[in-house]
């Protein structure tokens, strides 16, 4: 290649993946993503992958002509999310032409396939558009569906005993769908465990092929479903049986089956290895309503336990109107005994300001209460312990464990844009002087995300979380009697109350008032009712 032309062409990263949980994705993948100034992504990458991406990176989505396009609900609404996507189906020379030409532009690209680039992955065509155009490449392998299949459905791909080696077959030949084309005689003579990839519309060709061919009808097989998404479905069957078991709802792609003694030995009841649908929320959807940049730790812990998380935003934190008010209280703290904040956002703007015009040594001699656990984390970001933290997470308990201080002290209560006033109104029965500077606004989100609204229709969301009054409010207005569709669990008996009062039940409280107990309500309730299958 000219050294001129090297100077000028991008680079195109051929990246795997991963099979669908955005967590199988590797350090190496999440580089590129991160240098991409394009990204070019298949049809079955997760788009939360995505999410590694620059927030400038153009995407491009490729839909695919083909028996195993997944026109999946989840598949679609994820995209949707993406947003800044543009996208339509590509031939394989477009999508060629497509790489070459971004690449040529100078970008830096990658290309997101998924699972692993090098299996049944079109890597050959693309490479060679690229060795063609004179372009520099990479190729980052991913984490395959047959393994990610294998290891979340408690399957091992091989074993001492009965499968010393792996095929990996594709079920979908080139031209007319339902014919396959497969050695089926070496296939059924081979000595391990058979992964057929694309064998949904030809399953009844290839298992009858492989049958005749001498594969005992009996073979277990292990059909998988989405394989390590939150919505994995899986069913043993004998080989036999499975383009049948394939016809029932019917089961649509992406679906892998795994044939060989493998599955069987895994499948024995109470001992399976199926841990992955073992999880204690695995099946359940959970709407999570807290801010956007705020929800992480609790769908977090949700996604852990096997819930699958969707997020709407209740209320939206932004800056004050008046930041100039926090600016001249940030400048009088040495006039304050006491500096009290009631939530994480107070801790968070408050101390936004005060580093904007100076630094910790502001805070001087002043004392500092947080009203709970996730307020004394935001202090605790910043090498601050509160001298006073009440044992239950709520205004009154606060006032009432600072009611022994406050008498005569100057007291400063960092506040939202609007909150209840028992805070303040305790704390000068009590004989504080108190001032209230709002260090940031609450606003209610107005309207539902369509996909959410869709899902709440449809009945697949499980769970919400009502994680504060002001949501629940917020969440009343969004939803109406929408929010009846769904359980909700509430994170104290104040929010309970607040909903209530606005005519919903809770399914469920927290006992501990922070996200961990919010998640612990929701496993305990879920562990007291029998588990509804959702297939
Ligand atoms: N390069 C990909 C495979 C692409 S072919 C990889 O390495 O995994 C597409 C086929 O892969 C699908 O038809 C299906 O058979 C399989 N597949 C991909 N993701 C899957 C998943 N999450 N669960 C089950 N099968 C999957």
């Amino acid at each position: 290649m000219p050294q001129t032309a090297r100077k000028t062409a991008g680079r195109v990263y051929l990246v795997g993946g991963g099979p669908g949980d955005p967590g199988l994705i590797t350090l190496r993948a999440i580089e590129c993503l991160r240098r991409a100034d394009a990204v070019v992504y298949d049809y079955l990458v997760n788009p939360r992958v995505l999410s590694h991406a620059r927030s400038d990176a153009e995407l491009v989505c490729l839909g695919r002509h083909g028996q195993d396009q997944v026109a999946g609900e989840q598949v679609g609404r994820e995209a949707a999310g993406g947003g800044r996507a543009r996208g339509r189906i590509m031939s394989q020379p477009e999508i060629n032409e497509t790489l070459v030409d971004l690449a040529g532009a100078g970008k830096t690209v990658v290309r997101l396939k998924g699972g692993d680039p090098a299996v049944f992955g079109h890597l050959a065509e693309e490479v060679a558009a690229l060795v063609e155009a004179g372009i520099e490449f990479e190729i980052v392998p991913g984490v395959t569906a047959a393994s990610a299949a294998a290891s979340y459905a408690g399957v091992p791909l091989t074993d001492r005993d009965s499968a010393s080696a792996v095929a990996f077959v594709t079920g979908h030949q080139r031209g007319d769908a339902t014919a396959v084309d497969l050695d089926a005689k070496a296939l059924a003579a081979f000595p391990g465990t058979l992964v057929v990839y694309m064998g949904v519309t030809t399953a009844a060709t290839w298992t009858r092929d492989l049958i005749a061919a001498g594969k005992p009808s009996d073979t277990p097989a292990a059909i998988v479903r989405r394989a390590s998404l939150p919505d994995q479905q899986r069913w043993i069957c004998r080989l036999d049986e499975v383009a049948e078991r394939l016809a029932v709802g019917p089961v649509r792609p992406p679906v892998l089956v795994i044939v060989g003694d493998v599955v069987g030995d895994a499948s024995g009841g109470e001992s399976s290895l199926d841990w992955f649908t073992r999880r204690p929320l695995f099946g359940r959807t959970v709407l999570v309503t807290r801010p956007l940049g705020q929800a992480e730790d609790l769908s977090a812990a949700l996604l852990e336990l096997g819930a699958d998380v969707l997020a709407q935003p209740a209320i939206e934190i932004s800056p004050p109107h008046d930041v100039a008010a926090v600016d001249r209280a940030v400048e009088r703290l040495a006039e304050f005994d006491w500096l009290v904040f009631s939530s994480a956002n107070g801790v968070r703007y408050f101390f936004e300001r005060l580093l904007a015009n100076g630094d910790l040594r502001a805070l001087g001699g002043v004392r500092l209460a947080a009203i709970g656990p996730g307020t004394a984390e935001a202090l605790a970001r910043f090498h601050l312990r509160p001298d006073v933290l009440p044992d239950t997470y709520r205004a009154e308990a606060l006032a009432e464990a600072l009611v022994p201080f406050v008498n005569g002290r100057r007291i400063l209560l960092i506040r939202a844009s609007r909150g209840r006033e028992v805070l303040a109104e305790q704390l000068a029965a009590s004989g504080g002087v108190v001032e209230q500077v709002v260090a940031y606004r609450s606003t209610d989100i107005a309207t539902a995300d369509a996909e959410v609204t869709i899902a709440i229709d449809a009945g697949r969301i499980d769970w919400i979380t009502v994680t504060s009054s002001a949501i629940a409010r917020s969440l009343a207005n969004m939803f109406g009697q929408r929010l009846r569709s769904s359980r909700l669990v509430s994170i104290s008996p104040l929010t309970t109350e607040t909903l209530g009062g606005l005519g919903y039940a809770v399914a469920a409280e927290a006992s501990q008032y922070t996200m961990a107990g919010v998640v612990g309500a929701i496993v305990r309730a879920e562990s007291a009712s029998p588990k509804r299958a959702k297939t």
